[in-house]
């Protein structure tokens, strides 16, 4: 495995490799078990997995996590190495952003909603770092989790209306055993909190049983899913949401696939997760 951390030495490296598939992911770092599952895929699919690790100041608010957000290098470098891992691509700041944009990027559909709503500009962000990752990398496949779902509809949307030649492959949210997301940012739960965080996905699930039955209509199920949130949690919701997905619009009647989505707001950590969920009731594990 080699790391690399500028444009030039990845040029040099990648030249090397011409005829082969590039499995790409994408990750800002502090390595847990999702990113993992996204590499092995990678690894499983391509002759060669590229890994980057970089926290992108463009995708966080003025009073966001940046400066704080958790980071461990050596830790990363270690589990890539063992999870077959070719090339990190770990720039710093000054390498992706060596001057003031001339151009932006803004993202006109699906970021009004959901996460998008009290983190103005994050898509913008995401996309404008994942062009620039694509064209230094040129990867025939790059990975992303379900977890982030908003975030995997915008960049299938991007990659569709660009005409990017790349895949976009999103896999299965990975989860603590106890049902939890994994998360870079759970580090920043108390106990009590990851206690209380199991009743996201409990509830999330609850939604996806009714969604089966075929008795409730929409806004009965999001009330169901509030009041069995509530049951274990006093934490309020920023956002709980039933939508189509990929297009994340407003639904009456489930016709479609639909996502059910939930974010709230901890002491120091704000946690999001979804269940992507086609018309008869069944979770997606894939959405590619
Ligand atoms: P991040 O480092 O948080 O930007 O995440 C990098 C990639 O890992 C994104 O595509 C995320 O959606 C994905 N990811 C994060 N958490 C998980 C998880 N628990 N399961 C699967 N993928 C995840």
């Amino acid at each position: 495995m080699i790391i690399i951390d500028n444009l030039n030495d990845m040029q040099k490296e990648l030249k090397q490799h011409k005829q082969k598939s590039i499995g790409y992911v994408p990750t800002m770092g502090f390595l847990h078990e999702g990113h993992l599952s996204l590499i092995k895929e990678s690894v499983k699919e391509n002759d060669l997995t590229v890994l980057s690790i970089f926290v992108n100041p463009l995708q966080f608010g003025p009073n966001e996590d940046f400066e704080t957000y958790p980071r461990d290098p050596k830790h990363d470098e270690t589990l890539a190495e063992k999870y077959g891992v070719d090339i990190i691509f770990m720039p710093t700041t000054e390498v992706m952003y060596p001057k003031k944009l001339t151009f932006s990027i803004e993202v006109t559909q699906k970021a009004d909603i959901l996460c998008g709503k009290s983190r103005p500009g994050h898509f913008d962000g995401v996309v404008t770092v994942l062009l620039k990752l694509f064209n230094i990398i040129q990867p025939s496949n790059a990975y992303f989790g379900m977890k982030d779902a908003q975030q995997l509809a915008i960049v299938h949307a991007f990659v569709e209306e660009f005409n990017l030649p790349v895949n976009i492959k999103g896999l299965a949210t990975v989860r603590e055993p106890s049902g939890l997301a994994k998360s870079s940012r759970n580090v920043y739960l108390s106990e009590d909190e990851k206690d209380s965080a199991v009743s996201l996905i409990e509830s999330l699930t609850y939604g996806a049983e009714l969604i089966k039955s075929n008795k409730y209509n929409v806004n009965e199920i999001l009330e169901q899913v509030k009041s069995k949130f509530s049951e274990k949690n006093n934490t309020s919701f920023e956002y709980l949401e039933l939508l189509s997905y990929p297009d994340l619009e407003k639904v009456t009647k489930i016709k479609s696939t639909v996502i059910l989505a939930i974010a709230v707001k901890y002491k120091q950590a704000r946690l999001i997760d979804n269940l992507i969920i086609d018309k008869n009731g069944n979770i997606l594990t894939e959405f590619n």
